[in-house]
């Protein structure tokens, strides 16, 4: 009756633990999203562009003042040379872009070339489109890849290779000679990178971000996924841009006309006047992040916890082991949510097999108040885990 994929996928572990904190009133630290509403600016642009714009269909590559609006912005943060009519296409949100990507550039068969822990998305889709995984397993606390990994990985039916950076969920930003590295054995297997980089303002203490298209040889072989709601801090509107050379473009832009076929015209005019007119949040945003980042570390340390280190994104990772827990990821989180009030995220969940099962994310673009609630919680998540522990449960 169904897709087997389909039928044996499980639900997303953030719509489970989102449920799970609504459903037992628990702060939320899973689920990635701010609770600050957003810059009132685009939010009131995208009011008007609703009362006074035009809300037929867009054009299905995107409203043009957007995509010369994506071409600009990237040409002044990443020094990138976009043409916006026919390099970028406007996506409903990076998964929509993801999931294009691989319906547009995989062959059944295609290898391709994924890193451990991954975004749970992408799995599913590289094997519905009818690609093969071939897994690289990044471990705490470096999380990174090198030459005997990639070369145990790549073969000669690797046709994409698919690079988060910066990496939910370890909150690790790929160091340049890593890239270097992963573009040459790109170059040397005529390999395309898709590049989940939605993350890529996200980042912390001073940090420029990187894009793999920037590399020597990956110009013409670079799929560059962002995403407004990242940049923004508007996770609910799900406007992402597929940036990639003209041919890749023209295949890539087949695969969204059937997906989506275009996305709210509405919201793709707010956040073109967004990229536009944002340097301030641009420039203070990070330090905003970086500071509720701090705020919540310092909790957690003095509850006992052992912090791994956060470069970007909204996440910070905790060593269970290291911090006294007794048991998986899976189960403290679990018994977090629902016997102490605070809801955060197992990083087994991001493996495909052969799971780091001792460490929890949690989510720190939250209000000071809720920061230091949750950590006061998870200690007592922690107590209750011991506990049933020595009593053998
Ligand atoms: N990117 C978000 C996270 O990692 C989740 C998005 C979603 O729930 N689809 O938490």
């Amino acid at each position: 009756m169904a897709n087997p994929l389909y039928e044996a996928m499980p639900t997303t572990v953030f719509a489970v633990m989102s449920g799970l904190a609504r459903e037992h009133g628990a702060i939320n630290l899973g689920q990635g999203y701010p609770d600050e509403p957003g810059p009132l600016a685009i939010r009131q642009k995208a009011a008007d562009a609703t009362l006074n714009g035009d809300n037929q269909y867009p054009p299905t590559f995107g409203l043009p003042e957007l995509r010369q609006a994506v071409a600009a912005h990237y040409a002044r943060f990443q020094g990138l040379d976009l043409d916006w009519a026919s390099e970028v296409t406007i996506t409903s949100g990076g998964t929509e872009a993801l999931a294009a990507a691989f319906l547009g550039l995989i062959a059944p068969g295609d290898e391709v070339v994924l890193f451990q822990p991954l975004y749970d998305s992408y799995a599913p889709m590289v094997r519905r489109a009818g690609g093969v995984p071939r897994l690289v397993r990044l471990e705490p606390p470096h999380w990174r890849f090198d030459r005997a990994m990639l070369e145990a990985a790549f073969t000669p039916r690797t046709r994409l290779v698919v690079l988060n950076n910066p990496l939910n969920p370890t909150a690790t930003v790929c160091p340049d000679e890593d890239l270097a590295l992963l573009a040459a054995f790109c170059v040397a297997h005529d390999a395309v990178a898709v590049c989940d980089e939605v993350w890529e303002h996200v980042v912390f203490d001073g940090r420029a971000h990187r894009p793999l298209i920037a590399y020597p040889g990956m110009r013409e072989r670079t799929v560059k996924i962002g995403s407004a709601g990242k940049m923004f801090a508007l996770t609910g509107w799900k406007i992402g841009f597929l940036c990639a050379a003209p041919k890749l473009t023209a295949v890539l832009a087949k695969a969204h006309q059937f997906l989506t076929f275009t996305t709210a015209p509405n919201l793709q005019a707010a956040v073109a006047w967004g990229l536009e007119n944002s340097a301030d949040w641009f420039a203070a945003m990070p330090g905003d992040l970086a500071r509720s980042r701090d705020r919540l570390t310092e909790a957690l340390r003095r509850e006992g916890f052992g912090v791994l280190p956060s470069q970007g994104t909204y996440f910070l990772n905790i060593d269970l082991a290291a911090s006294g827990v007794r048991e998986d990821d899976r189960s403290f989180c679990l018994r977090s949510v629902t016997e102490a009030g605070v809801a955060a995220i197992p990083v087994s969940a991001f493996y495909e097999e052969a799971p780091v099962t001792s460490i929890a994310r949690l989510c720190f673009s939250k209000r000071d108040e809720t920061l230091d609630e949750g950590a006061r919680r998870l200690a007592k998540a922690r107590d209750l885990s011991l506990r049933a522990h020595n009593a053998g449960r």
